[in-house]
Formats: structure tokens, C-alpha cells, sequence
């Protein structure tokens, strides 16, 4: 008998279980999120937790790596070559902190950096005024036009007037592709670095369903838990342009992770950033992420033909933006709920000009990488489509007051009332149905 955690340790088991049947009884839209395979599962729950091995392969400060290092080296080369690129870090615990050792590799602290600001789709790393970023360096955000694209114009006037150090593309929030292009020109012009954040689409970028930044920025990050399909971490990468603007680049990179941010690295999310790395640079890898983006683009088509409007109009790559302004404004937080009950998981999101707040935002992000995942095509997305536009409709009648106390009130309001809601439990119902036919995790045993 296999070991059973339920025996060992019921409250946490039953925490667990329930979290479980969650995912599989749900529609995971949420376009960070992803569900990985069994081999990824199995080297996150693995003996390689149990080692200390602070520094890099072959140059270690404890003794009884050398099968550690072959981990590391495998998971290095594997994303050399995913990527095309000169030079990998693998350590970095996720997304965040691999940010967070760029900056220290390229700036001094109140250097000035620029982003894609946050509720125009970037992220918190890249410059908003709460995070690291912006509290440790000088941060000048570029913004996205009316249309919901970079405003390059923008981002040039911007950079000619301010010389950054440190220019980021990528973002969190963009239904369009990245044009790394365009960023190179204005990086190059003011000689300040490019860093490529690729977090959400890497995977896409590795099947060729989004075009690489290999040639065009100096540094790539990216974590490895979205679109790439892997355990929850990040990797940061030098590009043959970057040694070539810096031939010590690669050094500082790794100076910078360990020992300038972290200690010890998480050997066993080594192991699995290896193998999901593995499963990417397969020929399947190539039909899932050109199906991620099928799907993106029926559900954009059947939203649109149930009269709900997307930022940019359409999408390009894994995720839509959902514009609820022409319903109000700040409504994003009625829809997420109401989706939620009726078992379709996605985030409220701010959109470009935004007109009320990030906590109460007036759009929706959600995107297909998970349901891909699952085997949906084309056919399940226009009938999803069509129940988040019936559920969509139903809220909207719900208004979000500017004033603290009449805000409370109303979300408390709607909160009662959309529990009895009869149109979000019949879709609770279908849901649950679709997600029969497409299962996850079958033989699964806690
Ligand atoms: C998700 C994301 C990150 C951060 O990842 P965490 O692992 O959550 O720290 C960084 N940059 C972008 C663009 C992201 O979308």
C-alpha cells in the first residue's frame, strides 16, 4: 500500500483533498495558473527538499552535491536550450525575486528603471509604487494608449528624457503580443538595458506560439509555473546581446541571486523546472500552446457575439481582458464572485484607463492555458463563453458606490443575493458536467 497522508495527518489531508476536487470540478481561467503533470508532482514531493547546496553546480559551500549538480546542469541546459540563450540561473525562488536580482545586477539602488505601469497590465516588479522595485529604485512607468497597446511613443519621449538603466517588456495583463522589437530600438537609442519578463507566455514562446525576445533583450525572466507548465519558480537568462553590451553580465546575474538575495536553492523545484523544461521541448508541447491560443482567440469570438467588449478587442496570445465599462464602472469584483460560485475561477483585473481603482477594478482577466491543459478545444470555449456572458449580465444591475460605507453595503448586499442566484447555479450545474467529461488528476490518492 501506497503511503497515505490522510492516516498521517487527517486536518491537512482534508484541507487538501477538498482543494483537489476543486480544481477538478471547476473552470480554472485564471491565465497564471496551469496544472502540471504527474512527473513535475512527483519531483516537488521529492528527497531532493532534504539538501542544502548554496552556491553553483561544481562550486558548491556544503559537500553532497554532486547529484545536485547534475540536477542543476540538466535543468541549465534544457532551458539554454528551450530559449536559445547564452546563459541560465535556475535558482531564483519564483518570479519575484528573479525581478529583484536583476535590478541588482544592473542598478544601483535609486537608478532609474521603467515598466509597463501595473493597472495598464504590467507587474508589481517592474516599477509600482508599493513594491522593491519602485521603493528602491527611481521608477518613470510607461502606460498603454486608450486602445489597450504600448504606447511607444510614449515609452521613447519617456526614455530620451529620463536615460533609464533598465527598460522592462512582458507584462501580466496583455492580451497582445509582445513586440520585442519595438523595444529593443528605444532601449538600444538610450543604451539602457532590455529585460524581457516573459513570465506568462514562456511556454508559449517555447511551443512558438509567441515570438522569442531572444534577439532583442539583454536579459530574459520568466517564472516556470504558467504557461511553461512547471513547479512555481523562476529562471533568469543572459542573451548573446546581453554578453555582448556586458561581458560580465552572466556574473552579476548569479552574484546577484546568491549570494546577494537568496541562500540555498530549492533543489527539488530544480528538479522539476528539468522536467517540465523536458515535457515543453517536446513535439506535443508545439499542438498545446497553438491550442492555448485557438482557444484564447474562440473564447474572444464568443464573448464578442454575446455583446461583451475586450480590451484591444481580441487577443494574441493565452489571455483576454474583459472591459465591463459599458455597464459602470468598478464591477470587476460582482463578476469574479458571481463566476466563482457558478464554478469558473478568474481575477478582476484593472484595465488601460482604468476609471476606478485597482482594489475595485472594471475588468476581467482570464485566459485558456489550464483548460488546454484539461483537452478543451474550440467547441467547449464558445458554450464557456456564452455562460460568463449570461452570468456577466446578470450582475451587472449591481452598482459599486465611491463612498466606503455605501460600498460596504452594496457588496454585502450582493453577496446575499447572488448565493440564491438561480441563473449562477444552473451554470454551477453545467460546469460541473463539463468538467466530468474533460478529467484531472483521475487517480490521484492523497
Ligand atoms: C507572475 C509574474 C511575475 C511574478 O511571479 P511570482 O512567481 O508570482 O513572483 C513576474 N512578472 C510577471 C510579468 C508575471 O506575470
Amino acid at each position: 500500500m501506497a503511503f497515505s497522508l490522510k492516516d498521517y495527518d487527517v486536518e491537512i489531508a482534508e484541507a487538501m483533498e477538498r482543494e483537489l476536487r476543486r480544481q477538478q470540478t471547476g473552470l480554472e481561467m485564471i491565465p497564471s495558473e496551469n496544472f502540471v503533470s504527474e512527473a513535475v508532482l512527483k519531483a516537488m514531493g521529492s528527497i531532493l527538499t532534504n539538501k542544502y547546496s548554496e552556491g553553483y553546480s561544481h562550486k558548491r559551500y556544503y559537500g553532497g552535491n554532486e547529484f545536485i549538480d547534475q540536477v542543476e546542469d540538466i535543468a541549465i541546459e534544457r532551458a539554454k536550450k528551450a530559449f536559445n540563450v547564452e546563459h541560465v540561473n535556475v535558482q531564483p525562488y519564483s518570479g519575484s525575486p528573479a525581478n529583484l536580482a536583476v535590478y541588482m545586477a544592473t542598478c544601483k539602488p535609486g537608478d532609474t528603471i521603467m515598466g509597463l505601469n501595473l493597472t495598464d497590465g504590467g507587474h508589481l516588479t517592474h516599477g509600482w509604487k508599493v513594491s522593491a522595485s519602485a521603493i528602491f529604485y527611481r521608477s518613470v512607468p510607461y502606460h498603454a494608449k486608450p486602445d489597450g497597446y504600448v504606447d511607444f511613443e510614449e515609452l521613447r519621449k519617456l526614455a530620451l528624457e529620463h536615460k533609464p538603466k533598465l527598460i522592462w517588456c512582458g507584462a501580466t495583463a496583455y492580451p497582445r503580443e509582445i513586440e520585442f522589437d519595438k523595444f529593443a530600438e528605444i532601449a538600444d537609442e538610450v543604451g539602457a538595458y532590455l529585460a524581457a519578463d516573459i513570465a506568462h507566455i514562456s511556454g508559449l514562446i517555447i511551443g512558438g506560439a509567441h515570438k522569442s525576445p531572444a534577439e532583442y533583450a539583454h536579459i530574459i525572466t520568466t517564472t516556470t509555473h504558467k504557461t511553461l507548465r512547471g513547479p512555481r519558480g523562476g529562471i533568469i537568462m543572459v542573451t548573446r546581446k546581453g554578453v555582448e553590451k556586458d561581458p560580465e553580465l552572466a556574473t552579476k546575474i548569479n552574484k546577484a541571486v546568491f549570494p546577494g538575495l537568496q541562500g540555498g536553492p530549492h533543489d527539488h523545484t530544480t528538479a522539476a523546472i528539468a522536467i517540465a523544461l523536458g515535457e515543453a521541448l517536446k513535439p506535443e508541447f508545439r499542438e498545446y500552446t497553438a491550442q492555448i491560443v485557438k482557444n484564447s482567440r474562440a473564447l474572444a469570438e464568443s464573448l464578442k457575439n454575446n455583446g461583451i467588449k475586450l480590451v484591444t478587442d481580441g487577443t494574441d496570445n493565452h489571455l483576454l481582458l474583459i472591459d465591463l465599462t459599458p455597464f459602470g464602472k468598478g464591477k470587476g469584483l460582482f463578476v469574479q464572485d458571481a463566476l466563482d460560485l457558478a464554478g469558473i475561477t478568474v481575477n478582476k483585473n484593472t484595465i488601460p484607463a482604468e476609471p476606478s481603482s485597482p482594489f475595485y477594478p472594471s475588468g476581467i482577466r482570464l485566459g485558456t492555458p489550464a483548460l488546454t491543459t484539461r483537452g478543451m478545444k474550440e467547441a467547449e470555449m464558445e458554450t464557456i463563453g456564452s455562460w460568463i456572458a449570461e452570468i456577466i449580465k446578470n450582475v451587472t444591475k449591481y452598482e459599486m458606490p465611491d463612498d466606503k460605507e455605501q460600498r460596504r453595503a452594496a457588496i454585502d448586499r450582493f453577496k446575499t443575493e447572488i448565493k440564491d442566484n438561480k441563473k449562477v447555479q444552473r451554470i454551477r450545474k453545467k460546469v460541473g458536467r463539463l468538467c466530468k467529461s474533460f478529467p484531472l488528476y483521475k487517480k490521484m490518492k492523497l
